[in-house]
């Protein structure tokens, strides 16, 4: 099996301040580490290796010292690793984000399942995934908790909706993001370390890719503009509509029209 993992590194603190102009986080001289529920992705992609053999590849976007983790990916177990550097990838949001990771992953193989955490300790949108996998066309499942079954040609896996668990079966390719508790992820090993310290990392910049649009990349694709960022209140208000699709389509927009949102 060919299992793609997303990577990120992010801050290793929680004390990182906000650029009140920008509402971008100030990261320079800030110390780093993979994203916590990347390892628990890893820990899934490692597991289904050993249990029915193939190849694990880390994927991270960033900055060249982005490196640093898909070292310690190394370190742990995975056999290939990708960097998606460029300038022309700054300052991008989570549209761009994902773009540019989905036309990485069209350069970078074929694969049966990608696998990406949850979501991050610093954008924390649990986003990334979702629509990583609507621009490569293929199935996902989010917040998956529990790995039942992995066929030749699918997977069946528990979801974890706010008051319910569904289980669902998705056939090869598909992404999943997966929370953490799923498996326990493994520490990394002082050998693997010491065997993978030359191991090749390969760098796609932009001129690889198909979509050579400037405008998707980078701070020219993202169409977010952070304008205040806060704490959310507490809110344990909670509407729950039955319906079929088109009625509950119309619900969702009713409702984001009477908050304003649209
Ligand atoms: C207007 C705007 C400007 C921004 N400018 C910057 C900026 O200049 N610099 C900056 O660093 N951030 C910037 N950001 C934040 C950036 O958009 C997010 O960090 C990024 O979109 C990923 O979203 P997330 O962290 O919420 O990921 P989530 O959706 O919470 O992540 C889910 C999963 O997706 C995968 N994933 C997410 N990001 C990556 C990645 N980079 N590589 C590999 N896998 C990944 C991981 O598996 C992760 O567990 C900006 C955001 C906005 C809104």
């Amino acid at each position: 099996m060919n299992i793609l993992v997303c990577i990120k590194q992010v801050p290793g603190t929680n004390k990182v301040e906000v650029d009140p102009v920008t509402g971008v986080l100030k990261r320079d001289g800030v110390d780093s580490k993979m994203n916590p529920y990347d390892l628990y992705a890893l820990e899934t992609a490692l597991r289904i290796k050993e249990e029915k053999g193939g190849n694990v590849k880390v994927l991270s976007m960033g900055p060249p010292q982005a490196t640093k983790v898909i070292k310690e990916a190394y370190s742990m177990g995975a056999d290939e690793g990708m960097l998606l550097s460029d300038r022309k990838f700054a300052g991008a949001d989570v549209l761009a984000t994902s773009y540019t990771i989905s036309q990485g992953v069209r350069k970078s193989g074929d694969f049966d399942l990608i696998i990406c955490g949850k979501q991050t300790t610093d954008g924390d949108t649990a986003q990334v995934g979702p629509e990583m996998a609507e621009y490569l066309g293929i199935p996902h499942v989010a917040n998956v908790r529990k790995l039942i079954e992995v066929k030749d040609n699918s997977v069946v896996v528990e979801m974890d909706m706010p008051n319910t668990l569904e289980i669902i079966e998705v056939e090869f390719p598909a992404l999943i993001t997966v929370e953490k508790d799923i498996f326990e992820p493994r520490l990394p090993s002082y050998k693997k370390k010491m065997e993978t310290e030359n191991r090749e990392i390969k760098v796609l910049s932009f001129k690889e890719f198909e979509d050579q649009d400037e405008k998707k990349y980078g701070l020219s694709g993202s169409p977010t503009q952070v304008e205040r960022i806060f704490p959310p209140e507490v809110n344990s208000h909670r509407e729950v509509w039955q319906g079929e699709g088109e009625k509950l389509a119309k619900n969702i927009a009713s409702k984001l029209k009477e908050l304003k949102f649209i």
